[in-house]
C-alpha cells in the first residue's frame, strides 16, 4: 500500500468555500481588519519577549486607503509582516492558519487575544476583488515580499519594495454586475459604516482619510480631508464593573438601543471555565411598544473576541427572558461560523445557560433589594415571565417560580416565598381568586369569605395566571387553592359535620333547583358567605376564570373545556328561610328563584348571562308583585 495525499481542485475549493461560508459579502472587511489586528499583537507580542524588538504599542494602527477611481481599497498595518515563506504557507494554503499555530506556540499573555484560527477569511475578499495584492515585510529584515492572485488560478509570489515593515492588502475591487454593486466598497460613507458595525472594539485604531465639507472663515464651503480614527476601541464589557461609572453603561445603552430611558438594570459577567465570554446586559425601564407582538425580536449580539459576529442571537436568550437586551463576546467563538452551525454549538449553549442563570438571580436580588424598581419591572414584563412559567409543559417552572409576585388582599404584591412564610400555623394551602381586576375579585363572595376566615389571597388579574399557577401545582410544599373552588370549602370549613347533615336534610329541594338552572352540576348549602346569598364554585381542573380565557381562544367556542359549576346558598342568609318556605307552598315559584340566584351568582362572578331575556322577564315578573 501506498500512502497518497488528496488532491484538491484549489479553484473549486476556494469558490465553493467563499460562497457557502458567508452570507453577507460585506464581512471580508471585517476579516482583513481582524487578521490585521492579529498581526499588530503578534508583532507587540514579540517586543515583550524579543529584546531585539522594540514597539510601541502607541504606534500600532491598522490604515484603510481608498482610491475610487483606480478602484483600489487597501488595508494595511504595521503588525508582524509575513516572511516569503509564511505567505506561501499562510495565503497560499486554504485552511492553514499561522494565527492559530501562533496561538498554539505561544503562552497567551493577557494582552494577546489573537482572533483568527481557521485560515479561511483572507479569501473572503475574493467576493468583492477579482485581484489581491498582498505587500508584506517583516520588522527587521531589509527586503519585503509581494503575494498576487486573481483567485482561481493559483497565486504569484516575489520580492518588492516595501518602505516600512508590516502588511498592505490591495483589493482591485470588481466592476459593477446586474443587481450587485461593488463600487459600493469604494465609499468613504459606506467603509466607515461597515468598520462601526464589526469592528468598533477592535483595540488598535483603525484610520481612515475622512472627507468633510464645512464653512470656513469667511463662510464659504471648502471640502478638506482629514484622517480620523474611526473605531472606538475600547470594548465597555471588558471593562470591570468598578472601573465604569453608571453614566457611561447608560450611554452606550442609549444609543446602541434607542432608547432615552436609562435602563431599569445593568448585568456584567466575566466568566471563565467551561466557556469563557464577557457580557453586558440591560433590562429596560419599559416595554418596548411591539413587545408584545410578533414584531419583536429577542436577541443579544453575539462577538468573537471583539468582532461582531452576529447582530441578534436569538439562541442566547430565552423567550421568558426576550426583554434583555446587550452583548456577548466570547472568545471562543470563531469568526467563519454560519447561523445553521452557531445553532448547533456546544459552546453557545453552555453560554446560554448561564446567562439564563445570572439574569434570574440579578432579578431576585432586584426583587429584595430595590422592591419598587421590581415591581414596575414586572408590571413590565411580568406577563412574559408567567407565560414562561406556563410553556412548554412547565419545564422551565422552578427557574420563574420565585420571579412570580401577586397582588394579594392585604393591598401589596407578594412572592410566593412571602406569601408562604406569612401563612397562618394551621393553613393548609395558598389561597387565590382570579378574575379581570382587583375590584372585581374584591367583589367574590369566596373571597370575602377567606379574608373574615384570616387569610391571605393572591389576586391572580392576567389571563395566564391561573393556567401558570395549575402549572406550578405547589410551592414550598403548599398547593394552589382556589378560593371558588369546593377544595377551599373543605380545607377552611369548622362546621363542615353541621353544614353536611343540612345539605342531606334537604337534598330533594337542593336537586330540584339544580334542574330548574340546568347547567350546573349541584346546589349545596354553605356558611360564611357574608352579605350575600349565593356564589358560584368551580369543582375540579377548570376554573370559571379558566373557562373564559379558553373561550375566547380562536376556534374554540363550544368545544372548549367547561367549568364545572356549583351553586352555593348561604344558609345564613334569610334568601334560605325563603327558598325552603317556597319548597313546601309554590315550586314554580322557587324554580323561578333559582333561576335568578344562579344569575345573580355568574355577574358577581364577571360571567357573561346565558339568557338576558329570561333574567329581565323574572325581574319585572318579582317586580309587579
Ligand atoms: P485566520 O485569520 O483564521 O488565521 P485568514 O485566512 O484570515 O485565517 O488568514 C490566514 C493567515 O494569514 C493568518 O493566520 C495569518 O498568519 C496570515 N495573515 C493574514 N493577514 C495578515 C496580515 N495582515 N499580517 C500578517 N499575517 C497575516
Ligand atoms: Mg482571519
Amino acid at each position: 500500500m501506498k500512502k497518497m495525499q488528496f488532491k484538491t481542485e484549489s479553484a473549486k475549493l476556494l469558490d465553493m468555500m467563499i460562497n457557502s461560508i458567508y452570507t453577507h459579502k460585506e464581512i471580508f472587511l471585517r476579516e482583513l481588519i481582524s487578521n490585521a489586528s492579529d498581526a499588530l499583537d503578534k508583532l507587540y507580542f514579540r517586543s515583550l519577549t524579543d529584546d531585539g524588538v522594540s514597539i510601541s504599542r502607541a504606534d500600532l494602527a491598522i490604515n484603510i486607503n481608498i482610491d475610487k477611481e483606480g478602484k483600489i481599497l487597501k488595508i494595511s498595518d504595521n503588525g508582524c509582516g509575513m516572511s516569503e515563506g509564511e505567505l506561501e504557507e499562510n495565503l497560499g494554503t486554504i485552511a492553514k492558519s499561522g494565527s492559530f499555530d501562533f496561538k498554539r506556540d505561544n503562552d497567551q499573555g493577557e494582552d494577546v487575544d489573537v482572533i483568527g484560527q481557521f485560515g479561511v477569511g483572507f479569501y473572503s475578499a475574493f467576493m468583492v476583488a477579482d485581484r489581491i495584492t498582498v505587500k508584506t515585510r517583516v520588522w527587521g529584515e531589509a527586503v519585503g515580499h509581494m503575494w498576487e492572485s486573481s483567485g482561481a488560478d493559483g497565486y504569484e509570489i516575489g520580492e518588492c519594495d516595501k518602505e516600512s515593515f508590516g502588511t498592505e492588502i490591495i483589493l482591485h475591487i470588481k466592476d459593477d454586475e446586474d443587481g450587485e454593486s461593488y463600487s459600493d466598497f469604494l465609499d468613504e460613507y459606506r467603509i466607515r459604516g461597515l468598520v462601526k458595525k464589526y469592528s468598533d472594539y477592535i483595540r488598535y485604531p483603525i484610520k481612515m482619510a475622512v472627507t468633510k465639507t464645512l464653512p470656513n472663515e469667511s463662510g464659504e464651503y471648502e471640502t478638506t480631508s482629514e484622517v480620523e480614527t474611526l473605531n472606538s476601541m475600547v470594548p465597555l464589557w471588558k471593562k470591570n464593573r468598578s472601573e465604569v461609572e453608571a453614566e457611561e453603561y447608560n450611554r452606550f445603552y442609549s444609543e446602541k438601543y434607542y432608547d432615552f430611558q436609562p435602563p431599569a438594570r445593568v448585568i456584567t459577567q466575566k466568566s471563565e471555565g467551561t466557556a469563557t465570554y464577557n457580557a453586558l446586559l440591560f433590562i429596560p425601564e419599559s416595554a418596548p411598544f411591539n413587545y408584545y407582538t410578533p414584531d419583536h425580536e429577542k436577541g443579544l449580539e453575539l462577538y468573537s473576541s471583539g468582532v461582531m459576529i452576529m447582530e441578534c442571537c436569538k439562541d442566547l436568550l430565552p423567550d421568558y427572558f426576550g426583554f434583555v437586551r446587550g452583548i456577548v463576546d466570547s472568545q471562543d467563538l470563531s469568526l467563519n461560523i454560519s447561523r445553521e452551525m452557531l445553532q448547533h454549538d456546544r459552546q453557545l449553549k453552555i453560554i446560554a445557560k448561564a446567562i439564563e442563570k445570572k439574569i434570574k438571580s440579578e432579578l431576585v436580588l432586584m426583587m429584595e433589594s430595590d422592591r419598587e424598581k421590581y415591581e414596575k419591572f414586572f408590571g413590565e414584563f411580568g406577563l412574559q415571565i408567567k407565560y414562561g412559567v406556563y410553556s412548554d409543559y412547565g419545564m422551565h417552572k422552578d427557574m420563574l417560580k420565585d420571579l412570580l409576585i401577586f397582588k394579594s388582599s392585604a393591598g401589596k404584591y407578594l412572592s410566593l416565598k412571602q406569601y408562604t412564610e406569612g401563612m397562618k400555623s394551621e393553613q393548609e394551602a395558598i389561597y387565590y381568586a382570579s378574575g379581570e381586576s382587583v375590584e372585581r375579585i374584591e367583589m367574590l363572595p369566596k373571597v370575602e369569605k377567606a379574608k373574615n376566615l384570616g387569610y391571605e389571597v393572591l389576586y391572580l388579574t392576567d389571563e395566564v395566571d391561573e393556567f401558570a399557577i395549575r402549572v406550578l401545582e405547589s410551592y414550598n410544599e403548599k398547593k394552589f387553592v382556589n378560593v371558588t373552588s369546593d377544595a377551599f370549602e373543605s380545607n377552611s370549613e369548622e362546621n363542615q359535620e353541621e353544614i353536611k347533615e343540612e345539605n342531606d336534610k334537604n337534598s330533594d329541594m337542593l336537586d330540584f333547583m339544580k334542574d330548574a338552572v340546568g347547567s350546573i352540576s349541584a346546589v349545596k348549602l354553605t356558611s360564611s358567605l357574608g352579605n350575600h346569598p349565593v356564589c358560584l364554585s368551580a369543582e375540579g381542573e377548570i376554573s370559571s376564570e379558566m373557562e373564559k380565557v379558553l373561550r375566547k381562544m380562536p376556534g374554540a367556542k363550544d368545544g372548549a373545556p367547561k367549568a364545572t359549576i356549583i351553586m352555593e346558598i348561604n344558609r345564613e342568609h334569610p334568601i334560605y328561610e325563603k327558598l325552603k318556605a317556597l319548597y313546601a307552598s309554590d315550586k314554580d315559584a322557587l324554580s323561578k328563584y333559582a333561576k335568578m340566584l344562579y344569575a345573580q351568582g355568574r355577574l358577581i362572578g364577571g360571567m357573561e348571562i346565558e339568557d338576558p331575556a329570561e333574567l329581565c322577564a323574572l325581574m319585572s315578573e318579582l317586580m309587579m308583585k
